[in-house]
């Protein structure tokens, strides 16, 4: 029966988290057809996928419509954030099970979901909309400090910076205006967020949603402090050493904010910081982990079972339910760029891989190619990998892995004219 079926997936062109997908699908027999955002001048040139612009989510959508009435699709995936609203649209037009397009852009936006997230009762930090045309002298002698500053829109910790004072806070918000700016170079004024700093530790929940309910798939521990002023991820571990009723306090927290935002479809990504008032949502995104991190997480007794092909087969109404998460403990490092400059070599690479209780270590970052840290970055040097019986141990493992690996970075040197 599943012979017949056909998912359309909707990535960027460079994305690596497509393969996954297509790779779950091939073992579910499924169809792939893969929409690739183009600018519309290059549509021409794509032959083996439907060329569609993410920029303009009704023409993509009405694109997706005209293809699927001569081969019908039966789920459509965002693969990337930059997609949800495309995939809500087209979904929506198509009659198949999906967010709404309002819990798309809610999802997307930081300002919407902080003031939906807020109206749901769900416990976010106070905020501002402010904008790069504002008197930042005048705002920093309005916010309470410590605060973060934030753009609307962009993923990755980038352009989040924490500022403790009048004199950090102007330094952060003329620097997210400039990194705004370099995006994108329109003089019109571009938004951001101000809000108070949460305090705490934070968590990061991965779930699906199905009519409205959340199932928690994995609970993942960042044991390293994020306290900025940049807030760069390292590591992150599951099961979760927290107490069973902290866990169940976070998961509610994730769902009440599912519900806030009208998310009810799907992945969903959260992340929340906890401290002595509880649990706090950061951010909730409908769609899975990022980068290469869903890796880590196999689900069935036989652990064949990848993240991607739970949310492949819940898109498809297929079997979920009795698939529960392997026994092992896992856990990532996204390895940090410790400086900016030339990336020329890496070594250690094969030392680390040989420590107990790593999978896998893979270097992203491409030699002789700049590195840009957080704020500006939105990159990693790669990722280490890691399963083992406790979450202690596979921790460990992956400060083992780090350490035997080395990065020699050169300095650019700056022109001077
Ligand atoms: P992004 O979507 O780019 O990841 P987030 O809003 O999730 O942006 O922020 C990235 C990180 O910055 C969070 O995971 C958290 O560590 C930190 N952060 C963001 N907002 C706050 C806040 N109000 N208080 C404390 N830390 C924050």
């Amino acid at each position: 029966m599943s012979e017949s079926r056909r998912v359309l997936l909707l990535m960027t062109a460079h994305t690596y988290r497509a393969q996954p997908f297509i790779e779950a699908a091939q073992r579910l027999n499924v169809e792939v057809v893969k929409a690739i955002d183009v600018p519309d001048e290059l549509a021409e040139q794509w032959r083996n996928a439907l060329p569609v612009n993410f920029n303009d989510p009704e023409a993509a959508a009405c694109a997706i419509v005209e293809y699927a009435a001569q081969q019908p699709i039966n789920a459509i995936l965002a693969v990337d954030d930059s997609a949800s609203l495309v995939a809500a649209r087209a979904s929506e037009a198509l009659g198949l099970s999906h967010n709404s397009i309002e819990a798309a852009e809610a999802a997307r936006n930081k300002y919407i979901m902080r003031t939906l997230l807020r109206r749901g009762h769900v416990p976010v930090p106070n905020f501002r909309l402010c904008s790069t045309a504002d008197d930042v002298r005048e705002v920093a002698r309005q916010v309470p400090f410590p605060c973060v500053v934030k753009p609307l829109m962009l993923n990755g910790s980038r352009g989040v910076m924490r500022a403790d004072d009048v004199v950090q806070f102007i330094a952060a918000a003329d620097r997210l205006s400039r990194l705004l700016c370099s995006i994108e170079p329109a003089p019109d004024p571009k938004p951001f967020l101000v809000e108070d700093f949460i305090p705490g530790f934070e968590v990061a929940l991965e779930g699906l949603l199905n009519h409205g309910q959340l199932r928690v798939l994995a609970l993942f521990d960042k044991p390293d402090p994020l306290d900025g002023p940049f807030f760069e991820e390292t590591i992150y571990v599951t099961p979760s050493r927290l107490p069973v009723e902290v866990q169940a306090s976070i998961a509610k927290c994730a769902s009440d904010a599912a519900r806030a935002l009208g998310l009810r479809e799907g992945p969903m990504h959260a992340e929340l910081r906890v401290n002595d008032q509880g649990p706090w949502l950061v951010e909730v995104a409908g769609r899975s982990i990022g980068g290469l991190c869903s890796e880590i997480l196999r689900f069935a007794h036989s652990a064949e079972v990848t993240l991607e092909e739970m949310i492949l087969r819940q898109a498809l109404g297929m079997e979920i339910e009795a698939l529960e998460r392997e026994n092992q403990a896992g856990g990532v490092m996204m390895i940090p760029i410790p400086s900016a400059g030339l990336l020329r070599g890496v070594s250690g690479v094969e030392e680390a891989k040989a420590v107990t209780g790593i999978e896998d270590v893979e270097i992203t970052a491409k030699l002789n190619y700049p590195l840009v840290p957080l704020p500006e970055g939105e990159s990693y040097l790669g990722f280490i990998f890691a399963r083992g019986d406790s979450s202690q141990c596979v921790e460990a493992a992956l400060r083992e892995a780090h350490a035997k690996l080395h990065f020699d970075i050169q300095p650019l040197i700056p022109l001077v004219t």
